[in-house]
């Protein structure tokens, strides 16, 4: 199987295990750092990689608004367009189409929005996301999903979800329709003179994904109509830490770990803040995202085993201490507290580079010590004395 999961330890809920990918294997669980624009914001793919990080994301709403998916696919794809050999994921763009409040009109055929850059009229249909992911070549690729606010009220929430769930049967259709082509039977849009067989069917499999907001009956009805549906290689969580308490979001994930195939990776996406990874992992996660730890680096904040701090802060002008102690990072490895203020003071483009790596190495790090505690069988007491460390003095040092 060209993709799969094997699970290698488990402790409780909690699991470690390796996912397979045509792109190398990701050990589970694991951080995956965004790159929206194919870019994770100011960090070299050689940084990622000498830090561990093993797979990435990007997103399909901004790389077909620009530079558009026919170009990525013209240079060979987002592996190659990026410089990244290691396994990729797609999100397809449902959560920045929903956000566009205002500038967007939804009918079951699909989304009429305006494009954030220039305005332009765009249609996004299940049908059309999935081309758009098909050209941009990653590993795993997501469904178009109806994504509402975390609140949202049962009625709201059920028509997003059973929407989303039609929606992942369009999905399905159309990526195993193009599955179905044969090779060199794309056209391309660029009116290029290289043949087309230098350019391979990319190997790729559809996750769908699980909504029902902070509704536990909606998500058992979502989770069970996908099972339904098709034999997946794996499961999107979605419309999550979307603005709902986060006791809703944990009661949430208890319950579709409960009911999702026990043998297939489950991604909760948009999640990764330090605390909601472990408590994640403590519910079944495998795989998480969020841009949290580049934008916070990029406005001077850092994570730290004892929460966030604010590297601009006055107290650290001499102070020679790394931004964490005891952090493998190449910049704590090199620089002291009082650099990257100075730097940040000072506007100097290093600063923004440091912190978001170092922010990116702490969840990518973070992961890696649950996979080792898992596998020691120690799990359940390193996950909870970490989230008491990191709850005792939460952002105590960030004002
Ligand atoms: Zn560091």
């Amino acid at each position: 199987m060209t993709f799969s999961l094997t699970v290698h330890a488990t402790a409780g809920a909690a699991r470690a295990g390796v996912f397979v990918t045509p792109h190398g294997p990701v050990s589970t669980p694991a951080f995956m750092a965004v790159g929206t624009l194919a870019t994770v914001k100011a960090l070299d793919p050689l940084d990622l990689e000498a830090m561990g990080a093993q797979m990435i994301l990007a997103n399909a709403y901004h790389l077909h608004l620009r530079p558009g998916d026919e170009v990525v696919r013209e240079l060979g794809g987002l592996h190659q367009f990026m410089g990244w050999n290691g396994p990729i994921l797609t999100d397809s763009g449902g959560f920045q189409v929903f956000s566009l409040e205002g500038l967007r009109t939804v009918t079951e055929d699909g989304v009429e929005f305006r494009s954030h850059i220039d305005g332009s009229r765009r249609h996004f249909t299940p049908e059309s996301v999935i081309r758009i992911e098909r050209n941009l070549g990653a590993d795993v690729i997501m469904q178009f999903d109806h994504v509402v606010p975390g609140q949202s009220e049962e009625g709201v929430a059920r028509e997003a979800m059973e929407r989303s769930v039609r929606w992942a049967g369009r999905c399905l259709e159309e990526f195993e329709r193009l599955n179905g082509q044969g090779l060199g039977s794309r056209v391309s849009g660029l009116g290029s003179s290289r043949p087309e067989t230098r350019d391979p069917r990319p190997v790729q499999v559809l996750f769908p994904i699980v909504q029902g907001g902070i509704h536990a009956s909606l998500r058992m009805q979502s989770v069970r109509a996908l099972v339904d549906m098709h034999d997946w290689a794996g499961y999107g969580v979605g419309g999550l830490s979307v603005g709902e308490a986060k006791a809703d979001m944990y009661g949430m994930l208890d319950v579709v770990d409960a009911a999702l195939p026990a043998d297939r990776p489950r991604y909760l996406m948009g999640v990764g803040f330090p605390e909601d990874l472990v408590e994640g992992v403590r519910r079944g996660v495998d795989l998480f995202d969020c841009v949290a730890p580049t934008r916070m680096g990029r406005n001077g904040t850092a994570f730290t085993d004892e929460g966030r701090i604010n590297i601009k802060r006055a107290d650290f002008r001499t102070d020679p201490r790394p931004i964490m102690e005891g952090c493998g990072c190449s910049a704590c490895r090199r620089f002291s507290r009082g650099y990257v203020r100075h730097l940040f003071v000072s506007d100097e483009i290093l600063g923004l580079r440091l912190l978001s790596l170092h922010n990116v190495h702490f969840l990518v790090s973070l992961m890696r010590d649950a996979r080792a505690a898992l596998a020691a069988g120690t799990f359940d007491a390193w996950s909870l004395d970490w989230l008491a460390r990191h709850h005792s003095k939460p952002e105590a040092q960030a004002r």
